[in-house]
Protein backbone atom coordinates (compact mmCIF):
# COMPACT_ATOMS: atom_id res chain seq x y z
CA UNK A 1 0.00 0.00 0.00
CA UNK A 2 1.33 2.92 -0.77
CA UNK A 3 -0.76 5.83 0.98
CA UNK A 4 -0.95 5.24 4.29
CA UNK A 5 -0.09 6.30 8.20
CA UNK A 6 -1.01 4.78 11.20
CA UNK A 7 -2.98 6.19 13.60
CA UNK A 8 -1.95 6.93 17.16
CA UNK A 9 -4.20 4.53 18.70
CA UNK A 10 -4.22 1.56 16.26
CA UNK A 11 -5.82 1.27 12.42
CA UNK A 12 -3.63 2.52 9.48
CA UNK A 13 -5.35 5.22 8.05
CA UNK A 14 -5.97 5.27 4.39
CA UNK A 15 -5.12 8.52 2.51
CA UNK A 16 -7.05 9.31 -0.35
CA UNK A 17 -6.03 12.59 -0.98
CA UNK A 18 -2.67 11.00 -2.20
CA UNK A 19 -3.76 8.00 -3.65
CA UNK A 20 -6.67 10.59 -5.84
CA UNK A 21 -3.77 12.53 -6.79
CA UNK A 22 -1.50 9.67 -8.30
CA UNK A 23 -4.56 8.46 -10.07
CA UNK A 24 -5.19 12.17 -11.68
CA UNK A 25 -1.41 12.04 -12.84
CA UNK A 26 -2.26 8.69 -14.60
CA UNK A 27 -5.44 10.12 -15.93
CA UNK A 28 -3.27 13.35 -17.05
CA UNK A 29 -0.80 10.85 -18.96
CA UNK A 30 -3.95 9.26 -20.82
CA UNK A 31 -5.27 12.75 -21.52
CA UNK A 32 -1.82 14.20 -23.04
CA UNK A 33 -1.71 10.71 -25.28
CA UNK A 34 -5.60 11.33 -26.39
CA UNK A 35 -4.30 14.99 -27.25
CA UNK A 36 -1.37 13.86 -29.20
CA UNK A 37 -4.29 12.32 -31.27
CA UNK A 38 -6.10 15.57 -31.63
CA UNK A 39 -8.42 14.61 -29.33
CA UNK A 40 -9.62 17.16 -26.36
CA UNK A 41 -10.93 14.72 -23.30
CA UNK A 42 -14.49 17.21 -22.18
CA UNK A 43 -16.20 16.36 -19.38
CA UNK A 44 -19.52 18.66 -19.36
CA UNK A 45 -21.54 19.31 -15.87
CA UNK A 46 -25.23 20.26 -15.76
CA UNK A 47 -26.05 22.12 -12.20
CA UNK A 48 -29.73 22.58 -11.97
CA UNK A 49 -30.38 22.60 -8.29
CA UNK A 50 -29.66 25.60 -5.55
CA UNK A 51 -27.87 23.46 -3.29
CA UNK A 52 -24.83 24.72 -2.12
CA UNK A 53 -22.80 21.33 -1.06
CA UNK A 54 -23.73 20.66 -5.10
CA UNK A 55 -21.88 24.18 -6.01
CA UNK A 56 -18.86 23.34 -4.10
CA UNK A 57 -18.97 19.85 -5.69
CA UNK A 58 -18.44 20.99 -8.80
CA UNK A 59 -16.16 23.54 -8.17
CA UNK A 60 -14.07 20.68 -7.35
CA UNK A 61 -14.73 18.46 -10.11
CA UNK A 62 -13.65 21.73 -12.58
CA UNK A 63 -10.23 21.61 -10.52
CA UNK A 64 -9.56 18.40 -10.96
CA UNK A 65 -10.27 18.77 -14.89
CA UNK A 66 -8.23 20.94 -14.88
CA UNK A 67 -5.39 19.37 -13.19
CA UNK A 68 -5.76 16.34 -15.29
CA UNK A 69 -6.35 18.65 -18.73
CA UNK A 70 -9.76 17.79 -19.32
CA UNK A 71 -11.68 20.53 -20.91
CA UNK A 72 -14.51 21.73 -18.52
CA UNK A 73 -18.43 22.81 -19.92
CA UNK A 74 -20.44 24.02 -17.35
CA UNK A 75 -23.70 24.86 -17.61
CA UNK A 76 -26.12 26.42 -14.91
CA UNK A 77 -29.82 25.99 -15.31
CA UNK A 78 -31.94 28.07 -13.21
CA UNK A 79 -32.81 25.91 -9.74
CA UNK A 80 -36.66 26.19 -10.94
CA UNK A 81 -36.21 23.82 -13.88
CA UNK A 82 -37.92 20.71 -15.04
CA UNK A 83 -37.83 17.77 -16.38
CA UNK A 84 -38.01 19.00 -20.35
CA UNK A 85 -35.31 21.55 -19.79
CA UNK A 86 -32.82 19.17 -18.50
CA UNK A 87 -33.18 16.42 -20.82
CA UNK A 88 -33.44 19.32 -23.42
CA UNK A 89 -29.54 20.17 -22.44
CA UNK A 90 -28.99 16.12 -21.97
CA UNK A 91 -30.07 15.71 -25.51
CA UNK A 92 -27.76 18.69 -27.36
CA UNK A 93 -24.72 16.96 -25.05
CA UNK A 94 -25.52 13.50 -26.59
CA UNK A 95 -25.38 14.65 -29.77
CA UNK A 96 -22.42 16.87 -29.48
CA UNK A 97 -19.08 14.92 -30.59
CA UNK A 98 -16.70 17.12 -28.89
CA UNK A 99 -18.32 15.82 -25.11
CA UNK A 100 -16.89 12.61 -23.80
CA UNK A 101 -18.65 12.85 -20.33
CA UNK A 102 -22.10 14.16 -19.31
CA UNK A 103 -22.80 14.73 -15.77
CA UNK A 104 -26.08 16.23 -13.89
CA UNK A 105 -24.94 17.35 -10.63
CA UNK A 106 -27.86 15.43 -7.80
CA UNK A 107 -29.59 16.53 -5.89
CA UNK A 108 -31.88 17.81 -9.16
CA UNK A 109 -34.29 20.38 -8.19
CA UNK A 110 -37.41 19.19 -6.48
CA UNK A 111 -40.20 17.00 -8.16
CA UNK A 112 -37.63 16.40 -11.08
CA UNK A 113 -36.80 12.13 -11.76
CA UNK A 114 -33.26 11.78 -11.20
CA UNK A 115 -33.89 8.31 -13.02
CA UNK A 116 -35.12 9.71 -15.82
CA UNK A 117 -32.09 11.91 -15.96
CA UNK A 118 -29.48 9.41 -15.62
CA UNK A 119 -31.54 7.51 -18.21
CA UNK A 120 -31.32 9.83 -20.95
CA UNK A 121 -27.43 10.01 -21.20
CA UNK A 122 -26.11 7.95 -23.58
CA UNK A 123 -24.81 5.18 -21.72
CA UNK A 124 -21.41 5.63 -23.68
CA UNK A 125 -20.90 9.15 -22.55
CA UNK A 126 -22.69 8.48 -18.46
CA UNK A 127 -19.50 9.14 -16.50
CA UNK A 128 -21.55 8.75 -13.41
CA UNK A 129 -21.64 5.18 -14.18
CA UNK A 130 -25.68 5.46 -13.09
CA UNK A 131 -27.42 4.63 -16.65
CA UNK A 132 -29.62 1.12 -16.42
CA UNK A 133 -27.16 -0.17 -19.28
CA UNK A 134 -24.26 0.08 -17.41
CA UNK A 135 -25.49 -0.95 -13.62
CA UNK A 136 -27.34 -4.00 -15.85
CA UNK A 137 -24.01 -4.87 -17.27
CA UNK A 138 -22.41 -4.93 -13.98
CA UNK A 139 -25.20 -7.13 -12.47
CA UNK A 140 -24.19 -9.20 -15.24
CA UNK A 141 -20.72 -9.46 -14.19
CA UNK A 142 -19.76 -7.46 -16.89
CA UNK A 143 -17.40 -4.40 -15.49
CA UNK A 144 -16.26 -3.38 -18.93
CA UNK A 145 -18.99 -0.38 -18.45
CA UNK A 146 -18.44 2.62 -17.35
CA UNK A 147 -18.85 2.12 -13.39
CA UNK A 148 -20.12 4.90 -10.71
CA UNK A 149 -17.62 6.88 -9.65
CA UNK A 150 -17.49 6.30 -5.31
CA UNK A 151 -17.59 2.31 -5.25
CA UNK A 152 -15.31 2.28 -7.77
CA UNK A 153 -13.12 4.95 -5.95
CA UNK A 154 -13.35 2.38 -2.35
CA UNK A 155 -12.54 -0.67 -4.79
CA UNK A 156 -9.50 0.88 -5.65
CA UNK A 157 -8.44 1.32 -2.04
CA UNK A 158 -8.70 -1.70 -0.91
CA UNK A 159 -6.53 -3.00 -4.10
CA UNK A 160 -4.14 -0.51 -3.57
CA UNK A 161 -4.38 -1.58 0.34
CA UNK A 162 -4.23 -5.25 -0.80
CA UNK A 163 -6.95 -5.74 1.58
CA UNK A 164 -7.68 -9.94 1.42
CA UNK A 165 -11.25 -9.90 -0.62
CA UNK A 166 -11.58 -13.30 -1.87
CA UNK A 167 -13.86 -15.41 0.55
CA UNK A 168 -13.79 -12.57 2.93
CA UNK A 169 -16.95 -11.62 4.55
CA UNK A 170 -17.95 -7.70 3.40
CA UNK A 171 -20.94 -5.74 4.90
CA UNK A 172 -21.89 -2.83 2.93
CA UNK A 173 -24.51 -0.50 4.97
CA UNK A 174 -26.94 1.31 2.55
CA UNK A 175 -28.64 0.08 -0.55
CA UNK A 176 -28.82 3.25 -2.78
CA UNK A 177 -28.52 3.20 -6.65
CA UNK A 178 -25.40 5.07 -6.76
CA UNK A 179 -23.31 4.02 -3.22
CA UNK A 180 -24.83 0.99 -1.75
CA UNK A 181 -25.81 -1.60 -4.26
CA UNK A 182 -23.34 -1.09 -6.90
CA UNK A 183 -20.50 -1.19 -4.21
CA UNK A 184 -22.25 -4.80 -3.05
CA UNK A 185 -22.40 -6.16 -6.86
CA UNK A 186 -18.49 -4.97 -6.29
CA UNK A 187 -17.56 -6.75 -3.61
CA UNK A 188 -19.42 -9.97 -4.76
CA UNK A 189 -18.26 -10.43 -8.64
CA UNK A 190 -16.45 -13.14 -9.72
CA UNK A 191 -12.54 -12.56 -9.33
CA UNK A 192 -13.25 -10.08 -6.15
CA UNK A 193 -14.97 -12.70 -4.65
CA UNK A 194 -16.51 -11.32 -1.33
CA UNK A 195 -19.29 -12.94 0.30
CA UNK A 196 -21.53 -9.74 1.07
CA UNK A 197 -24.52 -9.07 3.04
CA UNK A 198 -26.24 -5.22 2.44
CA UNK A 199 -27.76 -3.97 5.03
CA UNK A 200 -30.32 -0.80 5.74
CA UNK A 201 -32.82 0.94 7.73
CA UNK A 202 -34.72 -1.91 8.62
CA UNK A 203 -31.79 -4.32 9.25
CA UNK A 204 -32.44 -6.08 12.64
CA UNK A 205 -29.13 -6.71 14.51
CA UNK A 206 -26.30 -4.13 13.25
CA UNK A 207 -24.41 -4.57 15.66
CA UNK A 208 -23.73 -8.67 14.86
CA UNK A 209 -24.00 -8.29 11.22
CA UNK A 210 -21.16 -5.99 11.29
CA UNK A 211 -19.45 -8.03 14.02
CA UNK A 212 -18.87 -10.73 11.39
CA UNK A 213 -17.37 -8.44 8.43
CA UNK A 214 -13.92 -8.68 7.58
CA UNK A 215 -14.60 -5.38 5.61
CA UNK A 216 -16.87 -2.88 6.59
CA UNK A 217 -18.02 -0.56 4.18
CA UNK A 218 -20.71 2.22 5.30
CA UNK A 219 -23.10 4.82 2.99
CA UNK A 220 -25.72 5.66 4.92
CA UNK A 221 -25.39 9.31 5.60
CA UNK A 222 -25.63 9.17 9.48
CA UNK A 223 -22.87 10.53 11.69
CA UNK A 224 -20.80 8.16 13.83
CA UNK A 225 -23.88 5.62 13.39
CA UNK A 226 -21.28 2.36 13.74
CA UNK A 227 -19.60 2.01 16.90
CA UNK A 228 -16.70 0.93 17.99
CA UNK A 229 -18.58 -1.78 19.84
CA UNK A 230 -19.54 -3.28 16.11
CA UNK A 231 -16.23 -3.55 14.50
CA UNK A 232 -14.57 -7.33 14.34
CA UNK A 233 -10.38 -6.35 15.37
CA UNK A 234 -8.63 -5.42 12.62
CA UNK A 235 -11.20 -5.36 9.99
CA UNK A 236 -11.06 -2.88 7.10
CA UNK A 237 -13.41 -0.09 7.52
CA UNK A 238 -14.55 2.17 4.66
CA UNK A 239 -16.56 5.35 5.76
CA UNK A 240 -18.53 6.46 2.69
CA UNK A 241 -20.58 8.69 5.04
CA UNK A 242 -20.75 12.34 4.51
CA UNK A 243 -22.82 14.60 7.28
CA UNK A 244 -22.19 18.37 8.33
CA UNK A 245 -22.17 18.80 11.74
CA UNK A 246 -21.85 21.47 13.65
CA UNK A 247 -18.00 21.91 13.38
CA UNK A 248 -17.39 20.67 9.73
CA UNK A 249 -17.64 17.22 8.03
CA UNK A 250 -18.32 13.85 10.11
CA UNK A 251 -18.27 10.16 8.33
CA UNK A 252 -20.82 7.06 9.57
CA UNK A 253 -17.77 6.11 11.60
CA UNK A 254 -17.44 6.73 15.57
CA UNK A 255 -13.36 8.30 15.94
CA UNK A 256 -12.99 5.36 18.52
CA UNK A 257 -13.32 2.42 15.84
CA UNK A 258 -9.75 3.40 15.06
CA UNK A 259 -9.23 2.07 18.35
CA UNK A 260 -10.00 -1.22 16.66
CA UNK A 261 -10.19 -1.53 13.20
CA UNK A 262 -6.79 -2.88 11.07
CA UNK A 263 -7.31 -0.04 8.48
CA UNK A 264 -10.38 3.05 8.42
CA UNK A 265 -10.86 5.30 6.05
CA UNK A 266 -11.03 9.02 7.45
CA UNK A 267 -13.79 11.59 6.70
CA UNK A 268 -12.89 14.00 5.20
CA UNK A 269 -9.74 12.68 2.90
CA UNK A 270 -10.74 9.23 2.40
CA UNK A 271 -13.61 8.13 -0.02
CA UNK A 272 -14.02 12.18 -1.02
CA UNK A 273 -11.44 12.26 -3.32
CA UNK A 274 -11.35 8.79 -4.62
CA UNK A 275 -14.73 9.47 -6.19
CA UNK A 276 -13.44 12.73 -8.17
CA UNK A 277 -10.74 10.47 -8.85
CA UNK A 278 -12.79 7.87 -10.83
CA UNK A 279 -14.84 10.48 -12.50
CA UNK A 280 -12.03 12.21 -14.34
CA UNK A 281 -10.74 8.23 -14.81
CA UNK A 282 -14.68 7.47 -16.52
CA UNK A 283 -13.85 10.69 -18.44
CA UNK A 284 -10.68 9.74 -20.07
CA UNK A 285 -11.93 5.96 -20.75
CA UNK A 286 -15.07 7.74 -22.24
CA UNK A 287 -12.87 9.67 -24.30
CA UNK A 288 -10.47 6.60 -25.19
CA UNK A 289 -14.15 4.62 -26.35
CA UNK A 290 -15.77 7.09 -28.26
CA UNK A 291 -12.14 7.68 -30.28
CA UNK A 292 -10.67 4.10 -30.60
P1 LIG B 1 -29.06 7.41 0.52
O1 LIG B 1 -29.58 7.27 -0.87
O2 LIG B 1 -29.80 8.28 1.48
O3 LIG B 1 -28.97 5.93 1.13
C1 LIG B 1 -28.69 5.72 2.48
C2 LIG B 1 -28.81 4.26 2.81
O4 LIG B 1 -28.56 4.10 4.20
C3 LIG B 1 -30.18 3.67 2.51
O5 LIG B 1 -30.05 2.42 1.87
C4 LIG B 1 -30.80 3.53 3.89
O6 LIG B 1 -31.67 2.41 4.03
C5 LIG B 1 -29.58 3.29 4.75
N1 LIG B 1 -29.85 3.70 6.13
C6 LIG B 1 -30.44 4.82 6.58
N2 LIG B 1 -30.51 4.82 7.92
C7 LIG B 1 -29.97 3.64 8.34
C8 LIG B 1 -29.77 3.04 9.60
N3 LIG B 1 -30.16 3.64 10.72
N4 LIG B 1 -29.19 1.82 9.64
C9 LIG B 1 -28.79 1.19 8.52
N5 LIG B 1 -28.97 1.72 7.28
C10 LIG B 1 -29.55 2.93 7.20
O7 LIG B 1 -27.58 7.92 0.53
P2 LIG B 1 -26.38 7.71 -0.52
O8 LIG B 1 -26.58 8.61 -1.67
O9 LIG B 1 -26.15 6.26 -0.75
O10 LIG B 1 -25.18 8.29 0.34
C11 LIG B 1 -24.84 7.75 1.60
C12 LIG B 1 -23.81 8.64 2.28
O11 LIG B 1 -22.64 8.65 1.50
C13 LIG B 1 -24.22 10.10 2.45
O12 LIG B 1 -23.66 10.61 3.62
C14 LIG B 1 -23.57 10.77 1.25
O13 LIG B 1 -23.31 12.15 1.49
C15 LIG B 1 -22.30 9.99 1.16
N6 LIG B 1 -21.68 9.98 -0.16
C16 LIG B 1 -20.36 10.22 -0.19
C17 LIG B 1 -19.71 10.19 -1.39
C18 LIG B 1 -18.25 10.43 -1.41
O14 LIG B 1 -17.71 10.77 -2.44
N7 LIG B 1 -17.55 10.20 -0.29
C19 LIG B 1 -20.41 9.95 -2.58
C20 LIG B 1 -21.76 9.68 -2.51
C21 LIG B 1 -22.40 9.69 -1.28
P3 LIG B 1 -33.07 2.29 3.22
O15 LIG B 1 -32.69 1.84 1.85
O16 LIG B 1 -33.81 1.26 3.98
O17 LIG B 1 -33.70 3.65 3.25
Amino acid sequence: MHSSIRHPVGAKLVDGRAISLSIQDQVSEGVSALRDRGVEAHLAVVIAGDDPASHVYVRNKEKACHRCGIKSTRIDLPPTSELPAILGVVEQLNSDETVHGILVQSPAPEGVDELQISSSILPEKDVDGFHPVNLGRLVQGDSGGLLPCTPSGVMRILELSEASLSGAKAVVIGRSRIVGMPMAMMLSQKGVDATVTIAHSKSRGMSQICKEADILVSAVGVPHIVKREWIKPGAFVVDVGISRVEDGLAGDVAPNVAEVAGWLTPVPGGVGPMTIAMLMSNTLRAAEMLNP
